[in-house]
């Protein structure tokens, strides 16, 4: 359903992105774990358009973009059928929970404000913030927040769903209430590129899990088996660090 070809990305001299396939069929989960600096998030990044990537191309159901010298009209599609949740979650702050929601539907879809509050009132709803819409997000704690950003994200209907580390900014007793969400997403078989660190998430969670290294996917597979019995020497080392990482404390 979505199949992206040869991504290539340079930031001056510093080729970060060194030829990235990755296939996402619809409904799968798809987790990318890999050392920081590798590019992980430049890779989201270019599938949303928020870089322009130097080359390579992006399928999504029947339509291909080239991402050398892309049209606008085809990075708007590209935006509109991605959807990212980054690590500082980003919301208007100045906005209630409802309209954090609804502003992506009445300015990207162009949806009346009637519809796009009934939208964003079963999102939150899905999202177990109901109680919330009327708050700013600065009365809620970092997890509620990230819920908010994935609802927007979720509101919006995007192809995919992309995540860059959701959970890396929270305190660790909010951590767990994002990835119950996520999860739930991936019940629901909403199609989700993840970065993420936590691998026992991405081992129950993903369908696949990629492993990325200096700018390129080192390894790929089954997640249960990338996860516990990874074949290439880096990742064996990387996941050796994060498996033993609370042992060693
Ligand atoms: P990761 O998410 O795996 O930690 P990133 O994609 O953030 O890695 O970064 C990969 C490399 O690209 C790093 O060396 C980083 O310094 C560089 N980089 C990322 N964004 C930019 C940018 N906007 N301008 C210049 N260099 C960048
Ligand atoms: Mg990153």
């Amino acid at each position: 359903m979505i199949e992206i070809k040869n991504i290539h990305k340079k930031f001056g001299k510093n080729e970060v992105l060194k030829g990235i396939d990755l296939d996402v069929k619809k409904g799968e989960v798809i987790s990318i774990i890999g050392p920081s600096g590798t590019g992980k998030s430049t890779f989201l990044r270019c599938i949303n358009c928020l870089e322009d990537a130097d080359n390579g191309s992006i399928k999504m159901d029947e339509k291909e973009v080239e991402l050398r010298h892309i049209k606008l009209a085809d990075k708007l599609w590209l935006r509109r059928n991605t959807a990212m949740v980054f690590q500082g979650f980003y919301l208007f702050n100045n906005k209630t929970v409802l309209r954090n929601i609804t502003i992506g539907l009445t300015v990207v879809k162009k949806m009346s404000q009637k519809e796009a509050d009934e939208k964003a009132l079963e999102i939150l709803k899905q999202i177990g913030l109901l109680d919330k819409k009327d708050e700013y997000p600065s009365s809620l704690s970092g997890g509620q927040q990230q819920r908010v950003a994935i609802g927007r994200a979720l509101a919006l209907d995007p192809k995919v769903l992309l995540f860059d580390e959701p959970t890396s900014a929270l305190d660790p007793e909010l951590v767990n209430e994002v990835l119950m969400l996520i999860k739930d997403l991936a019940k629901q078989h909403k199609t989700m590129i993840i970065v993420t660190h936590e691998i026992s998430f991405a081992r129950n969670v993903s369908d696949k899990v990629c492993f990325m290294d200096g700018g390129k996917i080192v390894e790929m597979g089954n997640a249960k088996d990338v996860i516990d019995n990874p074949q290439n020497e880096r990742p064996k080392k990387f996941l050796n660090v994060l498996k033993n990482r609370d042992e060693l404390i």
